[in-house]
């Protein structure tokens, strides 16, 4: 186990994107949550500390948390492969997904029992009493049993998410039942994730945010933009910028770490108008179908030159996610057998996660410089990928699936695939986007007015400091 940091950071910024009022009025309700929480520590946990949604959720947050006063900490769990599998079996269970198909019986929750009870043991030295803890998702679930023995405040939040009842979904909630039955407050996604046997009372819902002033999500010009890229590998070199960004530390700093990409020439021009997916590689993300869908684009003669960047963390930075390489050589055989006209337009790109502003600063240049920003998930809790390239004012075509559907309204925030296993669907809305900057314009304004309104992380600071409230009352 080990802890992140996170730097305080204050408010006042939004008050250009949200107004004085606003600010003014989360602040004022911070401070009561502070009040109520008094001397204590407010404790997250999780599994990984960078590469995926819920550690950018969990950033942007505790960040303001501080900013505003609280003591808030940030623990990553650790444990062997084999305890990964079984969580990653877990994640898409309760998307209703088979994942590996493995089995999650008596011996693999002895397992996932054995390993948290021995990050338990690191976790208790630190815990104060009257402290707060909020664990997030299936890998953290079987803490909750130790930390309500303990007579800790426990919340556990939940990422993930399917409606209704489904064979899979039933097996990972069977799994997990016994541990979250005594948790006194879970935090779903939607109100739709909430498994039928829980009660209704002990649950809150909470749409994930994000930080607009976060490297991922800081305004970034165009020459920097291009200059990232270049550096990255992602477009073709040119410009005479630097490839700087801001670092979270507030550091000015240069990406000097290239991408491996797998291609058939060399990078797109600057000019070239990209289809971009980022995203783990994960097969609910659907990189075969968006592969499939860009081809038919092309086959059908709409795509107006693009090229389709398929990118996502390089394969040795992210420790929870063990099927990330199984399913990248998958996309690279898809990939493979594309025909030939298609294949050279598509650029399969590893990013360096060596180091997470990095990272962030690549991810934040590729979907500024996207022509269109695709999320193609069969599955997605909520899609975060989704959430960053509304603000960054991009045109969007989406699965109609999961939480994506409260993200967008088709045709307003964006384009909505409703059958996401219909390659000709997607090519028909990418198609519609990439004919039509005015479209695409009217789209992504409505997309950055979404997010200013429902999901930047000022909203969920509010939603946040009542929770904790709710443990202190
Ligand atoms: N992401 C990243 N680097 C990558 C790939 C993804 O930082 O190489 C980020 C992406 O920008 C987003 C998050 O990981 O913030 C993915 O969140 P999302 O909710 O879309 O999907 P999840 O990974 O949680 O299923």
């Amino acid at each position: 186990m080990f802890q992140v940091q996170v730097s305080a950071r204050a408010l006042s910024p939004f008050v250009e994107l949200v107004g004085v009022e606003r600010v003014e009025a989360v602040a004022r309700a911070a401070a009561v949550a502070r009040a109520a929480i008094g001397p204590h520590t407010v404790w997250n946990v999780n599994s990984t500390a960078a590469g995926g949604g819920v550690a950018e959720i969990i950033r942007s947050l505790l960040r303001y948390a501080r900013g505003v006063g609280v003591e808030v900490r940030w623990l990553v769990i650790e444990g062997p492969p084999e305890f990964f599998a079984i969580t990653k079996r877990l994640h898409n269970a309760l998307h209703d997904n088979a994942g590996d198909g493995s089995v999650l019986g008596a011996r693999e929750a002895a397992l996932y029992e054995r390993v948290l009870a021995q990050n338990f043991a690191e976790i208790e030295r630190l815990l104060r009493p009257g402290d707060a803890i909020i664990c997030h998702d299936p890998q953290t679930a079987g803490l909750v049993p130790h930390l309500r023995r303990l007579g800790e405040r426990v919340v556990w939040r939940c990422h993930i998410g399917h409606e209704g009842p489904g064979a899979e979904a039933d097996a990972g909630w069977a799994f997990l039942r016994k541990y979250l039955e005594e948790v006194p407050i879970a935090v779903f996604t939607r109100s739709a994730y909430v498994p039928s046997w829980f009660p209704c009372a002990h649950a809150v819902t909470i749409p994930p945010n994000i930080d607009p002033f976060s490297v991922k999500n800081q305004w970034m010009p165009e020459p920097s933009t291009r200059a990232v890229l270049g550096t990255a590998g992602l477009v073709e070199r040119g410009g005479a910028c630097c490839s700087v960004y801001v670092r979270e530390d507030g550091a000015t700093e240069e990406v000097t770490r290239r991408a491996e990409v797998i291609r058939v020439g060399g990078p797109p021009a600057w000019s070239t108008p990209l289809v971009v997916q980022i995203s783990r590689w994960d097969r609910m993300k659907d990189h075969a179908g968006l592969l499939a869908g860009f081809a038919r684009l092309i086959e059908q003669g709409q795509d107006l030159g693009s090229e389709l960047v398929l990118a996502g963390p390089a394969q040795r930075g992210v420790a929870d996610d063990p099927e990330g390489p199984e399913v990248l050589r998958e996309v690279t055989r898809a990939w493979g057998e594309l025909p030939d006209g298609v294949r050279r337009r598509v650029h399969l790109a590893e990013l360096p996660m060596a180091d997470a502003d990095e990272n962030a600063a690549i991810v934040n240049a590729l979907q500024r410089h996207a022509a269109v920003v695709v999320q193609k998930s069969l599955r997605e809790g909520f899609g975060l990928t989704v959430t960053e390239a509304m603000w960054k004012r991009r045109p969007i075509v989406a699965s109609a699936v999961g939480g994506i559907q409260d993200q967008i309204r088709d045709g307003v925030e964006g384009l909505l695939v409703h059958d996401p296993t219909d390659p000709a669907e997607t090519a028909s809305a990418l198609g519609r986007i990439l004919a039509s900057p005015a479209l695409a314009d009217t789209l992504a304004g409505a997309a950055h007015e979404r997010v200013r309104e429902r999901y930047l992380s000022l909203t969920a600071l509010e939603r946040w400091g009542a929770l904790v409230q709710l443990l202190y009352t």
